[in-house]
């Protein structure tokens, strides 16, 4: 192979596939981009499957990569470095560390029993119903691998999904790999000049009615969202779960930020909605709930005939989720239910500790002269910096202006960010491309350093 390889690669230079990684001239590396490697020199059966062409590139492997590699304050990707409650970490050493045997080998499929039950009474009267803990409930690899199991097990070739932009970006490559057909709907900005909120940020009834045809099969819904931090009012839920009802459309809502939420908002469960219950997967996620991304354990939950589609993909890929994880995380749970109300509940306090981290980055954002989009929920933050009329050198890449612009402030500036544009649908890059997505989930120090190399930055312009 290594002669062939030889041969058909004579010089340095960029894959003409993915026009990203460099072809070695000398042999393959881990840097050589290997379906060019693959293509040049095998036959097209070594190539990734037609299904998947054309999602390889992905934002927080290049943006998570370019942090560590040039040591930039990570505002980037979304992780706390703050410390998880103590008492979810003390529940994972007991359970790795109990005499029980069976805490070490596989649990149920579906969801661990203590997991699930938990689930079911955390959510039974946020969602007004009561839920079952083995039919109306899954647990998955994070929240990914809940939207996963929800978009595979329920998605036909041919079968059009409605996404909000900005959005999370996995939404559209599931939804293709699915064999689906994402159709956009823009959040439009429908104030200027100046700082605006999140709630600013709105959908045009008559072109969400439009986006509905008899092809659509879901509608996916994230309140808080990620990037804008918008909470969805009641009275746009209510719109959205009526051309839902109209349309016989399911709705998969992704409310991994639902603990998160800033004075003055509520985060309501569009599953709670009359005629929606039956309807709707709701997803949450223990990363985005305790703080422990690294822990990867998200669920779903909802009827029994749509959670059984997302169960019986989850036995064939997954099959099931580590048992310790499932088993303190549970114990988190039961531990702050029996804490609701008080000011020791971590899930209803942390909105209130990282509060002024938000308002802190706004101040310090919009002093640089960029226009923030104040979240009402999550923990990122929108800000428009074309106002700053900074020329940042072009890349050579065909990339968003926002990918470049990042990518040069986490190389020359060390602080990293994320440019939204990965948010948007091809044909709209354009409306996310003069925006920075922060996170703001960090300890005080952390933001405090990256304030002080923003405002040195400002200071030299
Ligand atoms: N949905 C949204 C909106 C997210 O921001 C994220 C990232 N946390 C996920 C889903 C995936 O969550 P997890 O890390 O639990 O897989
Ligand atoms: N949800 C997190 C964010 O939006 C991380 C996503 C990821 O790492 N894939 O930043």
């Amino acid at each position: 192979m290594s002669g062939r390889v030889l041969l058909s690669i004579i010089s340095l230079r960029k894959c003409p596939l993915c026009l990203d990684r460099v072809i070695s001239p000398l042999r393959i590396t881990s840097s050589s981009c290997l379906q060019y490697v693959a293509k040049s020199t095998m036959s097209s059966k070594f190539v990734m499957a037609d299904r998947i062409r054309g999602t390889d590139k992905n934002v927080w492997v290049e943006f998570g990569r370019l942090a560590t590699e040039h040591k930039a304050i990570n505002l980037g990707q979304g992780f706390p470095d703050m410390r998880p409650p103590q008492h979810v970490v003390d529940a994972l050493c007991r359970a790795a560390t109990s005499d029980n045997v069976y805490m070490h080998q596989y649990t149920r499929s579906y969801g661990h029993p203590r997991l699930v039950s938990a689930l079911a009474k955390l959510y039974s009267p946020l969602i007004g119903r009561p839920i079952d803990p083995m039919t109306n409930t899954l647990v998955s690899v994070g929240a990914y691998g809940a939207l996963f199991c929800t978009i595979q097990g329920l998605i036909n070739p041919g079968d059009e999904v409605i996404i909000i932009e900005p959005y999370f970006d996995c939404y559209e490559p599931m939804v293709r790999v699915a064999g689906g057909v994402p159709v956009f709907i823009p959040l439009r900005p429908t104030k200027s000049g100046s700082r605006l909120s999140s709630a600013d940020w709105k959908l045009d009834p008559e072109e969400l009615r439009s986006k509905f045809t008899a092809k659509t099969k879901a509608f996916i819904l994230n309140t808080p969202s990620n990037p804008l931090g918008k909470v969805f009012s009641q009275e746009e839920l209510e719109m959205i779960a009526n051309l839902c009802i109209e349309n016989d459309t399911i709705c998969v809502a992704d409310e991994v930020y639902e603990w998160l939420v800033f004075n003055g908002s509520k985060h309501i469960k569009i599953a709670s909605l009359p005629g929606m219950w039956e309807r709707t997967v709701t997803i949450g996620s223990a990363g985005k709930t305790f703080s422990v991304t690294g822990w990867k354990l998200g669920w779903a939950v909802g009827p029994e005939p749509l959670v059984h589609a997302l169960q019986t993909m989850h036995q064939n890929c997954t099959f099931t989720c580590p048992t310790p994880l499932q088993e303190a995380v549970a114990e988190g749970l039961e531990r702050e239910m029996s804490l609701f109300g008080s000011p020791e509940c971590y899930l209803q306090s942390l909105a209130r500790e990282i509060q002024p981290k938000r308002d802190a980055l706004v101040d310090l954002l919009e002093q640089l002269g960029m226009v923030p989009t104040v979240p009402q929920g999550s923990y990122f933050i929108m800000a428009d910096y074309s106002n700053m009329n900074i020329s940042v050198p072009d890349d050579g890449t065909s990339d968003p202006a926002d990918f470049k612009f990042v990518r040069w402030m986490t190389k020359e500036k060390k602080v990293s960010a994320i440019p939204p544009s990965a948010f948007y649908s091809k044909e709209n890059k354009d409306l996310g491309e003069k925006y920075l997505r922060f996170c703001f989930i960090k300890e005080d120090s952390t933001l405090e350093k990256a304030g002080k190399i923003l405002k040195e930055w400002h200071a030299s312009l």
